[in-house]
């Protein structure tokens, strides 16, 4: 697999950089006074990111191919995981699952606004009680003749409360089977959202509960065929596992660049502390896992760009499945360590979020639990040895 970067990417690698340069000071204002950052949606529009792997067909969208997308999502997890966040649950989970599984009507309807930024995306699966295993979830509708009613609540959803627009998924009622998705609008009647306090990490970006009480959505919006939720549900999964990976690769970049100024600047007994050779094994540790994952990650951006276009391959569908989950897993686990090798190189500094690494400390947690946790993952991959029938979630 040819990994070169192209000079399309290139460019494309060069405004997201510009945008990352503009943001950094209104993510750092926003994170020391733990708010959500504003900029985030401004700043990316203005680049002309907010749609960059949806067709050019639609509003402001770029048509970028899939390991584009995630060159330009590892440059941007280098601002951190919230701020990568904001844009797969917007992008990767939100308006990929639409251009992927929506009819043209309701393509042109929310994609459009969606690039522009003009209407922030969500995806709503996890709810309180069923979040490993979201076919237990407990949404229902109900085919009310000329709309469907739904009622249900969704839980730790990113964009949550900030929201305009919400893919969810929701079962007939009275049923535990025929799951269905719908696109859902937060000025229908009956839905409501709430911001999630308290989080371990990324203040600066949006995490929420949303809330359908006996909620109208009209007949036009189900997407994609009834009763295929779940399917939808984990083809969107595959698309939002690998921007979480790819935005963990800037993670651990922008760790081994913080750690490696420091080391070079930082004496202690009479040297610089880069000269020491333990403080050396966690750059060496780190850099290497930063090759690896690169490797996985890219691999699988690949699989996914075939997959895509070859629909119908069931098999390749399935590779790219599980490359996408080893990715994800090893990536998120990879950045989790340099965050925290990158910590204790800082000594008592990393201790402040004054400086970076705390941050990616505590913001990179969560890449190990949302979007399948790190035991689903690996069970995942197990069983692609072993087989479906040593599936252990089932
Ligand atoms: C900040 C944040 C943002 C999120 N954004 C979204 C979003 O945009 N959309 C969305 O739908 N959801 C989102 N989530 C939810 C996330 O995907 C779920 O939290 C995740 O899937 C895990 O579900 P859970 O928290 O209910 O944990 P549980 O499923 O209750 O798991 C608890 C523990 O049990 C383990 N476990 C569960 N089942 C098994 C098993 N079969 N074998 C072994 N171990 C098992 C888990 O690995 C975990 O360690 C987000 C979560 C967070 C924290």
């Amino acid at each position: 697999m040819n990994f070169d970067i192209s000079d399309e990417q290139k460019l494309l690698l060069d405004e997201v950089d510009r945008a990352c340069k503009e943001l950094r000071p209104f993510e750092d204002e926003a994170y020391l006074a733990g708010k959500f950052n504003q900029h985030l949606a401004p700043i990316f529009k203005k680049a002309q990111l907010l749609g960059l792997p949806i067709s050019r067909r639609y509003g402001a969208g770029q048509g970028a191919d899939v390991l584009s997308y995630a060159l330009a999502l590892e440059r941007i997890g280098q601002e951190g995981t919230g701020v990568r966040t904001f844009l797969s649950g917007h992008i990767s989970l939100g308006q990929v699952t639409i251009q992927k599984w929506a009819n043209d009507e309701q393509k042109d309807r929310y994609l459009a606004p969606a690039t522009r930024g003009e209407k922030i995306m969500c995806f709503g699966l996890t709810e309180p009680t069923a979040g490993s295993d979201p076919a237990s979830l407990r949404t229902t509708f109900e085919d009310k003749g000329s709309y469907f009613l739904l009622n249900g609540s969704k839980a730790w959803i990113s964009n949550g409360s900030i929201a305009d627009v919400a893919v969810v998924f929701a079962y007939p009622k009275g049923k535990r089977e025929g799951m269905s998705s719908f696109i859902v609008e937060r000025d229908f009647e009956g839905y409501s959202s709430q911001q999630q306090k308290h989080k371990l990490g990324m203040p600066t970006s949006d995490t929420g509960s949303i809330f359908l009480d006996n909620c109208r959505v009209p007949k036009e919006n189900l997407m994609g065929p009834p009763g295929k939720g779940l399917s939808i549900a984990f083809s969107g999964l595959m698309s939002g596992r690998l921007s979480v990976a790819a935005g963990c690769l800037g993670v651990i970049e922008d760790c081994i660049d913080e750690a490696v100024s420091y080391a070079r600047q930082r004496v202690q007994h009479g040297k610089q502390i880069g000269k020491h050779q333990l403080i050396q094994r966690h750059l060496g540790e780190m850099s290497t896992s930063l090759e690896a994952a690169k490797n996985v990650v890219y691999k699988a951006a690949l699989l996914k760009q075939k997959s895509d276009s070859n629909p119908d391959n069931k098999d390749l569908r399935d590779y790219a499945d599980v490359m996408i989950a080893k990715a994800k897993y090893f990536a998120s686990n990879a950045s989790f360590d340099a965050a925290d090798r990158t910590v204790q190189i800082f000594g008592s500094s990393g201790y402040s979020f004054e400086t970076r690494a705390p941050r990616h400390l505590v913001d990179t947690r969560v890449c190990r639990i949302y979007e399948g946790t790190d035991e689903i993952m690996v069970q995942k991959i197990a069983v692609s040895l072993l087989g479906q029938d040593y599936e252990a979630y089932r």
